[in-house]
């Protein structure tokens, strides 16, 4: 019983902790005191990191994220603590979790994957890639992460300049950011060589079905736009949460 209270607790913590880098970082670019969104007014650590309240002074709620990024985390805390997937165990298991939870609330909330978040993972990506698959495979993965993904976004520019140029309209948002190149980067670290190969092809598929799912909604509700850019950084993260921890359930489905 009281191991199940403090895994549930660690995941509490654990998303908070995503909670506020999630508020802090795309606004203030370093670590500050946590500060209300709508007002800017500083509040207490207790009171935002221990329990999500109203703004003291201008009364904001906080918005609902805060509450689905702990439930998950409280989910996914006790989930690592019953059966902790193969080779990577609670705690390394939790600090990748942080790490791509942070990615994923920033890159679904601004459309923007952060250099400090991406130097962080480049660590922790190095230090466990290193731990797991040692350091040629780790260095390889990542510089194959990076190196791919430079070259699809470097495509992906020409693509929008070339469609820019024809349609006479300058085009502001690209598809792959630079934040999405980085990223592969530091999975490629994770995932090692040749693992990151399987990952980034899984993160298009992935990409490729929600995108046509969504393009199929949008067609039926008539307000389909050509064009239309969606974050690419929750399906990295997601080909990257699936092949390190369901990979033996993936594998016992496929063989
Ligand atoms: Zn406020």
């Amino acid at each position: 019983m009281m191991q199940w209270i403090m895994a549930g607790f660690l995941g509490w913590l654990g998303g908070s902790v995503v909670n506020y880098l999630s508020d802090i970082l795309p606004h203030k670019r370093r670590l500050v005191g946590p500060i209300c969104l709508a007002c800017g007014e500083r509040q207490p650590w207790w009171n935002y990191l221990v329990w999500p309240r109203r703004c003291a002074s201008c009364e904001a709620h906080r918005s609902i994220r805060i509450w689905i990024v702990e439930i998950i985390f409280i989910g996914a805390s006790l989930w690592l603590w019953t059966s902790p997937p193969g080779g990577l165990g609670y705690w390394v298991g939790m600090t990748l979790l942080l790490y791509f939870g942070v990615v994923v609330v920033i890159d679904v909330e601004h459309r923007l994957i952060l250099h400090p978040v991406s130097w962080a993972g480049a660590l922790l990506g190095l230090g466990v890639g290193i731990w797991m698959h040692g350091l040629a495979p780790t260095l390889i993965g990542g510089a194959a992460g990076f190196g791919l993904m430079l070259a699809l976004h470097s495509f992906g520019n020409l693509f929008a300049r070339g469609m820019a140029r024809l349609r006479g309209e300058p085009i502001d948002e690209v598809a792959l950011g630079f934040g999405d190149v980085n990223l592969s980067g530091v999975l490629g670290l994770l995932l090692g060589w040749p693992g990151i190969v399987g990952g980034l092809l899984l993160a298009i598929l992935l990409g490729g079905v929600v995108s046509l799912f969504y393009l199929l909604i949008m067609l039926i509700r008539r307000r389909y736009q050509v064009f239309t850019a969606i974050p690419y950084g929750p399906f990295l993260v997601a080909s990257a949460i699936l092949l390190l921890y369901f990979q033996e359930s993936l594998l016992s489905i496929t063989f």
